[in-house]
């Protein structure tokens, strides 16, 4: 079976095109400034050329038709026709308490991922526009959504609800979901693989940290706290999130900078975290250079990252009593040694030992950093969200035939 992946945002959507014989992909890409006046399609299929295209592509209807041309287009493409395309699986953001797994998009679906839309407004509308443009151009081809939050939703009440009125639950579920489920699942399961130990038997961390970061305390194969709350804005310090803080800050600085509701939700979500305190970059790559050579607000900016991200772990090992096992994977996560090594260096009370050298290695395979006398495996797993929302399509199309 032959399927899309498609990754929806406001004003971009990105793609894979999977054979599921053996989850091989056979093309990739990317359409931005959907909407603006020069819309940028890259594509590549593999063993071909890179192929880039500058057009008016005014909405994602337009958007998918000319991802589907390149698809079948003689030089560039890997299909003979359209139909070969047999299933579509969409990334969702926010499935909220509906959505514990992925799902066949019906019409009650939608209605629900649209009535979403008030807790992860910039994400879910342009899902539903990814969803209703991929109907349009492949109709009758059946379509299965993937939820950010879904893994999450095994955490207990004590976990997933705040200590504030009640009544804020009920009325507008005001609770944790969490986010980058998709990918705490699918590092999780390929620890266990790796290790050759049931899934089931583990207490895992994994650490989600790229732009947006979250991690999670996966105990016995399931979520059991996670770092994201209600919105990506909880937890960690991230490139332009500011994470957790004294939710009085919020209304603190409203007061006295008089700020508008979005304007200080603008405030914490893009110019906050590593950017904020380094002054100059929300890139990992520039705050360790900094570092490197010597300039002090980037040096802070790291060491409040790290300090942050190892609480967590130690929180969570808490949480846990106890850890096996240590993944790191996104942007940060899978390339940044120093972010690796340093936080590592305070983990030896729970008896994290790595090798520097293992740590260097750059690999796009999984692989241990640990030495074998660690008490902890730490593990670094390229994510692979595509992959998993590739495989949640496939049985579920093949569950509903
Ligand atoms: P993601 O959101 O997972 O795509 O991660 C993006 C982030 O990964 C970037 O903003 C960088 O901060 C970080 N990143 C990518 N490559 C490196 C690298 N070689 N070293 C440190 N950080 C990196």
């Amino acid at each position: 079976m032959k399927l899309l992946v498609i990754n929806a945002g406001s004003s971009s959507l990105k793609y894979q095109l999977y054979d599921m014989t053996d989850e091989s992909v056979l093309a990739k890409g990317l359409v931005e400034r959907i909407g603006m006046d020069s819309s940028i399609l890259n594509h590549k299929a593999t063993g071909k050329e890179e192929v880039t295209e500058v057009s008016e592509i005014l909405e994602h209807t337009t958007a998918i038709r000319k991802v589907l041309d390149k698809l079948t287009d003689k030089e560039h493409g890997v299909l003979n026709s359209v139909e070969e395309i047999q299933a579509v699986g969409h990334r969702v953001v926010h499935g909220g308490e509906a959505f514990k797994g992925s799902a066949l998009v019906t019409g009650d679906v939608k209605s629900e991922i649209r009535r979403l839309f008030d807790l992860a407004p910039l994400h879910n509308p342009p899902a539903i526009l990814g969803i209703n443009a991929a109907e349009k151009n492949m109709p009758g081809v059946p379509q299965v959504v993937a939820f950010d939050t879904a893994f999450h939703q095994t955490m207990d009440e004590k976990v997933y609800l705040y200590p504030i009125p009640k009544v804020l639950y009920k009325k507008h579920r005001v609770r944790r979901y969490g986010a980058h489920g998709t990918s705490h699942d699918y590092v999780s399961k390929v620890a266990a693989k790796y290790l050759n130990r049931p899934l089931e038997d583990l207490k895992i961390i994994t650490c989600h940290i790229g732009n947006g970061a979250s991690l999670t305390a996966v105990k016995d194969g399931k979520s059991m706290d996670t770092s994201m709350g209600l919105t990506p804005l909880e937890g960690l310090m991230m490139g332009t999130r500011s994470g957790d803080l004294d939710p009085a800050v919020v209304t603190f600085v409203m007061n006295k900078e008089e700020l508008s509701i979005s304007e200080v939700n603008s405030m914490l979500n893009k110019h906050s975290g590593l950017l904020a305190i380094s002054g100059s970059s929300s890139d990992m790559r520039d705050i360790t250079d900094g570092m490197a050579e010597g300039e002090p607000n980037s040096t802070l900016a790291f060491e409040m990252y790290e300090y942050r991200l190892r609480k967590y772990i130690g929180s969570y090992a808490a949480a846990m009593n106890g850890v096996d096992v240590i993944v790191f994977t996104a942007g940060v996560g899978e390339n940044s040694v120093v972010v690796r090594e340093k936080v590592c260096e305070n983990l030896t009370y729970l008896g994290v030992e790595i090798d520097p050298e293992l740590n260097k290695v750059r690999s796009g395979d999984p692989r241990r950093i640990s030495t074998p006398n660690s008490k902890v495996e730490v593990l670094v797993i390229p994510t692979n969200e595509e992959l998993m929302i590739a495989r949640d399509t496939y049985r579920i199309v093949q569950e509903n035939n």
